[in-house]
């Protein structure tokens, strides 16, 4: 039996437990820890959902790097209808780096895609991605996901940094919504 909680309206089910999100992240910090030492990456996160993701790895990589943050805000162009995506608060000099993204989920790929055409504009020497979750049977794009924490069913999911409604983002777990 399954831990139960109510968030809101809808009730979820206990799915991912907390010591099994840090052993994945322990396997995504080891292959990064190896896979740039000496580059001086530097770790562009997406918030809000991936604050703990972040702090997580962060704790658990040993090389020299770099953390920054960034936010994809949403908004309606005055002359389409539909939502443009805007990455916002990236102020460094990116030219010739190794960069990192770190995302909570990969859904359908679009804020991805979007934060890594972005970041590539700014000349780096190279754009790899590491996410916690993926969903693989939403995912519509074709670009490659790096390191990945934890493939998801297409279920909406809360805990561990992902919120319903801007709650649950506390939880140390990962809960399923119960169909
Ligand atoms: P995408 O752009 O890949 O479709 O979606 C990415 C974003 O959608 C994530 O960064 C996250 O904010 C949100 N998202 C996708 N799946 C889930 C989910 O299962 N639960 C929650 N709370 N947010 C999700
Ligand atoms: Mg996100």
């Amino acid at each position: 039996m399954g831990k139960n909680i109510t968030v809101y309206d809808k009730k979820f089910t206990l799915y991912i437990p907390s010591r099994k999100i840090q052993k994945a992240i322990s396997g995504i910090a080891k292959r990064i820890n190896k896979d740039f030492a000496g580059k001086r990456p530097v770790f562009i996160s997406v918030l809000n959902g991936s604050f703990r993701f972040t702090a997580d790895l962060m704790s658990k990589i040993n090389i020299e790097c770099e953390v920054s943050f960034v936010k994809v805000a949403s908004y309606s162009g005055t002359r389409s209808t539909g939502k443009i995506n805007t990455v916002i608060g990236l102020n460094e000099n990116l030219r010739g780096r190794s960069i990192i993204i770190l995302e909570d989920i990969v859904d359908s790929g679009n804020t991805i895609q979007k934060v890594a055409a972005e970041l590539k504009k700014h000349s780096p020497e190279q754009v790899k991605i590491a996410t916690m979750f993926f969903k693989p049977h939403a995912y519509k794009k074709q670009i490659l996901l790096d390191y990945v924490g934890m493939k998801v069913p297409n279920d909406f999911l809360v805990g561990y940094g992902l919120d319903y409604n801007g709650l649950g983002r506390n939880l140390s777990d990962i809960y399923i919504l119960n169909l």
